[in-house]
Order: C-alpha cells, then sequence, then structure tokens
C-alpha cells in the first residue's frame, strides 16, 4: 500500500470527535476540491505491506480502539485495503474509513464505519458522489458535507430532505471549509463559512443535521501536519 503517514492523535471530525484515533492515511486522491488540506498525499508517501501498517497500528495503539483510515482517497487502493480493515476489525479495533464516495462501497465490510464527504458545488468536485453508494450506508455511518458557501448550504440542505438521510445514517453533519492555507490563529476566522452564519441557517431551516467543527484545527496550529 502507498501510505503518506501513521500517527495517533485526537478524533478531529464526526460523532466520534474528540477521541484518541490512530490515523492510517493513505496516498492518492482521484479529486482536487479547492479547498483540500490535505494535497501532500496526492504524490509521495512510502510503500508499506499490510503487515507493515497493521504493526503500526498495533505499536500506537496496542490496546485496540478508534483507528481511521483516510487519505487522500483510501478506496483507491481498495484491493488491499479490504483485508486490513478486516483484520484490524477482527482484533477489536473500531474502524472509520472516511471517504469522498466517488469509487464503490459495496465491499466495505459492514462494521467499518464510513463517513462519506458528499462534495458539494464550490469545492470545484460536485456530482462525484455515486448515489448508489447510498444504499451501503448503515445507520453507524455518517454523512458529511463541507460548505463553503451558501449555495453550498442549499445544496446540502435540499441533498438532506430529498434523500431522507438523517432515516439512513447514525448522523449528517454540516462543517464549514477552512482556508487551506490557514496558519496562526486557532479561531473560526479560518473558515471559508462563518459558523454563527451556518448555524442561523440551520435553525431557520430546521435541518435534520448537525454543525461540525474541525475539532483539530482550534486545538494545534491549523497548518499543522499529523495531528
Ligand atoms: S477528496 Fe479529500 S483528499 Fe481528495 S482533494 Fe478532496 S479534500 Fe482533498
Amino acid at each position: 500500500m502507498q501510505i503518506t503517514e501513521i500517527y495517533k492523535s485526537l478524533q478531529g471530525e464526526s460523532t466520534h470527535a474528540g477521541l484518541p484515533c490512530v490515523f492510517v492515511r493513505l496516498t492518492g486522491c482521484n479529486l482536487r476540491c479547492l479547498w483540500c488540506d490535505s494535497e501532500y498525499t496526492f504524490q509521495g508517501g512510502r510503500k508499506m505491506s499490510s503487515e507493515q501498517v497493521w504493526d503500526e497500528v498495533k505499536r500506537l495503539s496496542p490496546t485496540g480502539g478508534l483507528v481511521e483510515i483516510t487519505g487522500g482517497e483510501p478506496m483507491l487502493q481498495e484491493r488491499e485495503l479490504v483485508p486490513l480493515m478486516l483484520q484490524l476489525l477482527e482484533a477489536g479495533y473500531r474502524v472509520l474509513l472516511e471517504t469522498s464516495g466517488e469509487r464503490p462501497l459495496e465491499r466495505v465490510p459492514p462494521a467499518v464505519i464510513k463517513i462519506v464527504d458528499v462534495k458539494c458545488p464550490d469545492s470545484g468536485e460536485a456530482n462525484t458522489f455515486h448515489l448508489e453508494n447510498l444504499d451501503t450506508l448503515n445507520g453507524d455511518d455518517e454523512l458529511k458535507f463541507v460548505l463553503s458557501s451558501r449555495a453550498d448550504y442549499e445544496f446540502a440542505r435540499d441533498f438532506t430532505r430529498q434523500h431522507h438521510l438523517a432515516e439512513r445514517v447514525n448522523a449528517v453533519l454540516f462543517s464549514p471549509a477552512f482556508r487551506k492555507d490557514a496558519t496562526g490563529a486557532r479561531d473560526s476566522s479560518h473558515c471559508l463559512l462563518d459558523p454563527q452564519e451556518l448555524a442561523e441557517w440551520m435553525l431557520a431551516d430546521d435541518v435534520p443535521a448537525r454543525l461540525g467543527l474541525q475539532l483539530h484545527k482550534f486545538i494545534w496550529d491549523p497548518a499543522l501536519k499529523g495531528v
């Protein structure tokens, strides 16, 4: 597998935010979201066997716990990734998979918690989510919309209602996009969409979604990698 980094930190997003988590970040992505803060994953990385990845996860978190598989787009390496996820599940880890839903998700083991990032219009990657993937979701999974404008918000609101997302998954997350060159201040001034404005829109429309902030950007310098 081509791996950019493996590290332990606190989970920054989703309903698991705040929990200790080992992150396995795979190299490569087939999308180019305008606000992407993971461009360093597009190339490079190092080749590791599944056994080496497994050993590193065990070293960082020997007694189980949360492991997030992320990228880049991890499902581009599905052939090696699926057996690794099964191995982690069998050993008692809770496995999260962060994916855009552009690749088919039907071969993801059902016990893996999928966090699917449906791209909104102003990401520059609209319409990349495959609707068939909605049928692979279960009550533990989560859907996320990263928003940078009112148009994004309206897309997420309408998509949530149209596809009855709140009834399909554990959580629907609306999260303001962060400026990708953000550095220094650990506050919401780097958000491309003001969280207060987003909160007001969500309340006005009574959207069945929860507002999410990227916790790690408020704990560490937003430019820091590996946290
Ligand atoms: S899918 Fe994720 S890693 Fe790929 S470009 Fe978009 S934000 Fe970046």
